[in-house]
């Protein structure tokens, strides 16, 4: 089984490194692959350059060789011209290796706009969704994902996940941190620490890069 955690990651920061490490923890995997979006049409543009958030991806997951940084969908956007989305990315996948498990892994806050996804009703045929309960966020309670959770959903060690390609929800309850990528952003932006947000090695790319409005490396002032 492959674990992709998808992501525009503006920057990536200790909340996804925690969540897929968790992952690799829960489900016994070997790694997590976290896939950089291109541009995902369903949401606001990114404020990184995509050089910067790919670069910033691959400093994050040096530290942990189970941690994947994964191009694959810059390569297909540049290829096919587009964003491609997340059913297309994982189609592709399967027309690779047929036979290989995959898991997406998504926070609870993205599993609650799933309906919004390009083609979300085809997701679960071609791969798992492992789900993590992200605090602030709780899981849908009503309309169509709660629906398709309701009718989906799995454990962790039921055989339906373990030994099927696709086709099961896993709510993982792991407790996930508090951080994300827009609190980073606005902590940059208003000079505030993030040594509690972010690895070492991204801060630093973010203060050498002036990126997120910031002017200087707040390390030399604090
Ligand atoms: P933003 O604040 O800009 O919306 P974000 O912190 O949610 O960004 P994304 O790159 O949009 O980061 O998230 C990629 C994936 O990681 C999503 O599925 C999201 O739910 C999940 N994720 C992000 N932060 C956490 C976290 N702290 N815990 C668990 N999952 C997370």
């Amino acid at each position: 089984m492959i674990g992709i955690l998808g992501g525009t990651f503006d920057p990536v920061h200790l909340g996804h490194l925690h969540a897929a490490r968790s992952v690799c923890d829960r489900l016994g995997l070997a790694s997590v692959h976290l896939m950089l979006s291109a541009r995902p049409g369903h949401r606001d543009a990114p404020l990184a350059p995509m050089a910067a958030r790919w670069e910033m991806l691959r400093l994050a997951c040096a530290e942990d060789l189970r941690l994947v940084p994964d191009d694959r969908e810059l390569r297909r956007a540049e290829r096919i011209g587009r964003p491609s989305w997340t059913v297309e990315t994982l189609e592709e996948m399967r027309a690779e290796t047929p036979h290989e498990s995959v898991a997406w892994v998504i926070g609870s806050d993205a599993l609650a706009g799933l309906d919004t996804w390009h083609r979300w009703t085809e997701l679960l045929d071609l791969a798992h969704l492992v789900v993590l309960r992200r605090p602030g966020a709780e899981l849908p309670a009503s309309g169509p994902v709660a629906a398709l959770l309701a009718a989906a959903r799995a454990d962790a060690d039921d055989p339906t996940f373990r030994q099927t390609p696709q086709g099961t929800i896993v709510v993982l309850d792991v407790p996930m941190l508090r951080v994300s990528a827009t609190s980073v952003r606005s902590a940059l932006g208003a000079g505030r620490s993030v040594d509690d947000l972010l690895p070492r090695s991204v801060s630093t790319y973010i203060w050498q890069h002036q990126l997120y409005g910031v002017r200087s490396d707040p390390g030399s002032t604090a």
